[in-house]
């Protein structure tokens, strides 16, 4: 008889009861192995060895698993537990279920996503809503509110986001215009957060390969990165640039507002002419960028390589 058995502990719905369901096998491989533990294995970590439970700046705590936003930044409090505590977890991220192991009754939480395990919920947390969600650090990943919205929208900066396929040759193309400030790779648009290129290789994460380009409105526009980026790639071919073969490479703009959708879908219909195949650029709301590892950054430029563009 297993221990979970001995205690009744509750594994919860089957996998396929969630928008994000994989095999366990799948989970070990793409999770670090405290993560997995906690959020397949029911596990708890060790009370004062998460970061989390320091973490104090503005932002969303996110499901290690699989990004889903689980907790305003504003929510959150010191229990003295050792466990990061919230009052309040977001609409709808997070489900429960009575967990009767270890000879206790209490209320299981876990992401209404992907089912991964949070932690529990007790009912002495501080006002206005009397609740102490005492979540395990090593389930959640933290996005500081300045690396995303905010620092866009500082004066003379806004942030641009496209997938052209691999993206070191991307990168380079844009860090060539004027007026663009500065550049960073990295992954957006999957299921997991802080993927690695490894896992986003496997093509099974969702995540594009993706450029992020911070750039001075006043001397370059978004229309003329669109263009730049229409020029860079065959926006035609579907999940792939080349010999560049799967999901990661698709092409994709991610828009922040409704301006620069607009803006978009204008540069499309602009640079279909030039086309004989539909141009098949997925237009996608802005989703969390997960920077790449140092080495993918600069890539081309650190090795004096040009960029292979196809087109
Ligand atoms: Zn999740």
């Amino acid at each position: 008889m297993s221990l979970g058995k001995l205690f009744g502990r509750s594994h919860g719905a089957p996998a396929s009861a969630y928008p994000v369901a994989k095999s366990e096998e799948q989970w070990r491989c793409d999770l670090p192995p405290e993560a997995f533990h906690v959020l397949r294995e029911h596990g708890t970590e060790r009370a004062f060895t998460s970061p989390l439970n320091k973490e104090k700046r503005k932002g969303t705590f996110v499901c290690a698993a699989c990004g889903q936003p689980l907790f305003d930044s504003a929510t959150k409090f010191e229990s003295g537990t050792g466990w990061p505590s919230f009052w309040q977890p977001i609409d709808g991220a997070v489900g429960s279920t009575i967990d009767r192991s270890f000879f206790m009754t209490r209320t299981e939480i876990h992401c209404s996503n992907c089912g991964g395990h949070l932690g529990h919920a007790f009912d002495d947390g501080p006002p206005p809503t009397g609740m102490r969600y005492c979540m395990n650090g090593a389930a959640m990943a933290f996005e500081p509110a300045e690396a995303g919205r905010d620092a866009a929208t500082a004066p003379g900066r806004a942030v641009a986001t496209f997938g052209a396929g691999c993206f070191w040759g991307v990168e380079q193309a844009f860090r060539e215009v004027d007026g663009v400030l500065e550049t960073a790779v990295g992954y957006a648009g999957g299921r997991v957060a802080s993927p690695t290129y490894e896992q986003v290789c496997g093509d099974d994460t969702g995540h594009a390969e993706v450029v992020q380009v911070a750039y001075d409105p006043s001397r370059v526009g978004y229309e003329e990165l669109l263009d730049l980026f229409f020029a860079l790639h065959d926006p035609t071919q579907k999940d792939r640039q080349g010999a560049d073969v799967g999901s990661q490479y698709r092409s994709v703009v991610f828009v922040e507002t409704d301006a620069e959708r607009a803006a978009a879908e204008a540069a499309v219909a602009r640079h279909q002419a030039r086309f004989r195949r539909p141009i098949v650029t997925e237009i996608a709301a802005a989703r969390p960028f997960w920077k790449a590892e140092d080495y993918h950054q600069q890539y081309l430029e650190k090795r004096g390589m040009a960029p292979c563009h196809i087109r």
